[in-house]
């Protein structure tokens, strides 16, 4: 008899212990702890709460990774004293250039421009902030439970009962093995969605309850990032540097960065738009080839590469924001858009979205209710907020780069000085359409960058997959779906050359001979897989589906 498969029950549940969840969580605490103070002896308190906070990874922070320079402006509102708290950060920000780069050359810009200019702000390492903000939360009597991968909404109708997580002990066949558990089912009053740029379930309740409706499609871009330990003396600590051009075409949206770290380290890093035309795209090479520009080549001379990972960007900004709201359930973060793409910045906006939640949820639980009339009043709480005032002011910011890197450079310094740039402006093409195929290109052939790594200064995608320390159980069914494998064999060969064998950074997609049809074929190296969504959005014929694999798999980011 195989176990039963269990039940557990919450008054809250977040899904994700990334910035926006846990701050949700911790906000929800607080909130619930002066409600109950200021009620004294004789008022009506709420009874103890129970807020769990569920995440995919082996710990908290494994799967955590951003640039990362952190505004301070919503860690500082969730925990005033979040420094003396001993929030860990690399370093304040203490300088700040941007550099457009050609193939030989840098250019300096005489002036940083408003929204990349980082006084105040600080550079961190988000799995760090995260696996600090996770213990805040375990201080409120919050159970946060790693290695709990979120796989299935739980429905009633079109109302959100709670998440069932993936299973674990099944074959690569599905067949249960000795050790098999069924995942467990876990029920909520109400459900905040805290997972991520093109999150499961949020994919899952998008398509059933329309909440991207009416919206831009959105728009993501790869970032990609390496960690570095230097010489002594080699980092100026708190330095950022934003760059443009070099190695990105003039036609892809994108751009590299390098920040100094405590302890002598960078972080050097590449961010990739995932809507170029290019089939032959690869962000990972992105990021070699930038290392190989003069100016970033003599910053990491003599150092050693120790860290690796990527994930997708939600660039869409405030048009591609779906409805965030539903029967029984809210989205936050990364899964609902809060990033600022002009500033890279989205872990303060990711906070601030927890924060809304939280008070959206202490609304329900007063008024009992968490059906979608009372949970609506969150997009009233973001539009009265300030998190709604900086997207509002770069609304278009994305959009203005439709024509390149220079048409979007100018777009971007009207938008400064508008507030956004005069009107609306819309994107209705998803990032993936925008991947033209091999007959557009004369004589059938997409441009290629050769590139060859030298195990020194650039490396190979296994290489910075080790470094990203991976692992899955091999035994498992595999967590990439493709729902039709003879399209990859037939015509994305003929159409687009397998894109997927570029795109994704940690090289899990290769295409291989079957000896015996006689032709090459698509095999995945799921176990490579850093989570990062990039195949998920950006397969040009939308039949690969990234799903949760066993709880605990995926990388084990340090430092990122
Ligand atoms: Fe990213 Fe997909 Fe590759 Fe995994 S398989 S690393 S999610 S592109």
């Amino acid at each position: 008899m195989p176990p039963e498969r269990e039940s557990l029950e919450f008054d809250v549940l977040f899904v994700g212990a990334g910035p926006a969840g846990l701050a949700g969580s911790i906000h929800l605490a607080n909130l619930v702890a002066a409600h109950n103070s200021a009620a004294g002896d004789g008022g009506r308190k709420i009874p103890e709460l129970n807020i769990a906070v569920i995440e995919k990874a082996a710990e908290v922070g494994a799967h955590g990774i951003s640039g990362g320079v952190m505004d301070p402006r919503g860690m500082a509102e969730l925990m005033p004293d979040w420094r003396a708290q001993g929030c860990p950060v690399e370093s304040e920000v203490t300088g700040d250039d941007v550099m457009f780069l050609t193939a030989g050359a840098a250019l300096k810009f005489p002036i940083v421009p408003p929204p990349l200019q980082n006084h105040g702000n600080f550079v961190v390492s988000l799995g760090n902030v995260t696996r600090w903000m996770a213990e805040q939360a375990e201080k409120r009597g919050i159970n946060v439970f790693p290695g709990f991968p979120a796989q299935k909404p739980l429905l009633d109708g079109n109302k959100l009962l709670g998440v069932r997580c993936a299973d674990t002990g099944m074959g690569r066949n599905g067949e249960p093995k000795g050790q098999y558990q069924p995942g467990p089912d876990l029920l909520s009053k109400v459900t905040a969605l805290c997972e991520g740029p093109r999150g499961t379930i949020t994919k899952i309740l998008d398509k059933q309850l329309g909440l991207s409706q009416g919206c831009d499609p959105q728009v993501y871009a790869t970032g990609v990032k390496e960690v570095w330990e230097m010489p002594a003396g080699r980092v100026r600590k708190g330095y950022v540097m934003h760059t443009m051009g070099y190695p990105l075409p003039s036609d892809t949206f994108g751009g590299g960065f390098v920040y100094g770290m405590d302890g002598d380290r960078w972080s050097v890093g590449m961010v990739t738009g995932l809507d170029y035309s290019n089939p032959n795209t690869n962000p990972h090479q992105m990021l070699q080839l930038m290392k190989t520009h003069p100016t970033v080549k003599a910053m990491l001379e003599g150092g050693k590469m120790v860290s690796y990972g990527a994930k997708a960007i939600p660039e869409g900004g405030l048009f591609a924001m779906p409805r965030m709201y539903f029967d029984g359930g809210l989205l936050c973060g990364d899964s609902g858009s809060w990033l600022n793409g002009m500033r890279l910045k989205g872990i303060h906006l990711g906070i601030k979205s927890g924060m809304l939640a939280a008070e959206t949820i202490f609304e329900g639980i007063l008024k009992g209710d968490f059906s979608a009339a009372t949970l609506s009043s969150y997009d009233r709480r973001f539009k009265g907020s300030w998190a709604h005032s900086e997207l509002y002011g770069v609304r278009n910011f994305h959009q203005g780069f439709r024509n390149g890197l220079f048409a979007g450079l100018a777009n971007s310094g009207l938008q400064m000085f508008t507030g956004g740039g005069f009107g609306d402006q819309h994107n209705s093409t998803p990032g993936h359409a925008h991947m033209k195929r091999l007959r557009d290109y004369p004589a059938g052939r997409a441009p290629v960058q050769e590139f060859k790594p030298d195990g020194v200064l650039t490396f190979d995608r296994l290489t910075d997959v080790f470094s990203s320390g991976t692992t899955h159980e091999e035994d498992q069914p595999c967590h990439l779906v493709v729902l039709d494998t003879e399209v990859c064999a037939t015509k994305c060969r003929e159409e687009y050359g397998n894109p997927c064998q570029n795109f994704c950074p940690a090289q899990v997609y290769e295409m291989e001979e079957n000896p015996v049809r006689h032709r090459l074929e698509l095999k995945i190296n799921a176990s490579n897989c850093v989570h990062c969504k990039t195949c998920d959005i950006m397969d040009p014929y939308q039949i690969i589906d990234w799903t949760t694999p066993e709880g605990g798999g995926g990388p084990d980011y340090k430092n990122l």
